[in-house]
């Protein structure tokens, strides 16, 4: 687990937050794309072997922002926020799995409030943040992998849903997130297992 980086960004073009594992060797062997499943917008990592760069689609402003990290920056320690030089908000976060799913969460929420005029974010905001706190520790408890053994996945949150998609075979496990019974159903879940494909 501790070999693995994550990266939390919002897709400015669907809205979904994402989620993306990657491991440390696989960042430093080669370029990284880490897409929306709408396929519109990707988090792009490139590296010569002494720094990183990255191309961040920005969920707050909707454009996308170069950044530039030296390895031990985006490899090591807790993590690294990138802020959005528009609206001077973190718009992505590299790190360790638990900072990302926090800071992910801080993002949806102040992404949802600028666009509260537009209609709710979620089906019922309550239950979306007791569900996200639920899957950050069943993470932290190394919990969720899929069938095919993999423990790499990327996590997408829809309006009443988050699916948790395996970062090998593509299997998904979509987790409702709208109503009580979905987070009761989840609370007594000690593991989550992706079926893979
Ligand atoms: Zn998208
Ligand atoms: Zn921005
Ligand atoms: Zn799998």
């Amino acid at each position: 687990m501790e070999q693995m980086r994550s990266f939390g960004y919002i897709c400015p073009k669907c809205g979904k937050a994402q989620v993306h594992q990657r491991s440390r060797f696989a960042l430093s062997a080669a370029a990284a794309r880490m897409e929306c499943e709408c396929e519109k917008a990707s988090l792009q990592v490139e590296t010569d072997g002494v720094r990183f760069r990255l191309s961040v689609p920005c969920g707050l402003c909707g454009e996308t922002h170069q950044a530039e990290l030296d390895a031990q920056q985006l490899l090591e320690g807790r993590g690294v926020g990138l802020g959005c030089p528009k609206t001077r908000q973190i718009c992505c976060y590299i790190g360790e799995e638990q900072q990302v799913m926090s800071s992910v969460e801080e993002m949806t929420i102040r992404v949802e409030k600028d666009k509260a005029e537009d209609g709710e974010a979620f089906t019922d905001n309550v239950i979306m943040y007791e569900v996200l706190s639920e899957l950050k520790e069943i993470a932290q408890r190394g919990g969720i992998g899929c069938s095919c053994g993999s423990k790499e996945y990327a996590m997408q949150v829809g309006r009443a849903y988050v699916d948790l998609i395996c970062g090998k075979c593509g299997g998904r496990l979509r987790i409702n997130a709208a109503t009580d019974e979905d987070l009761d159903r989840l609370c007594c879940r000690m593991t989550l297992e992706i079926h893979g494909r």
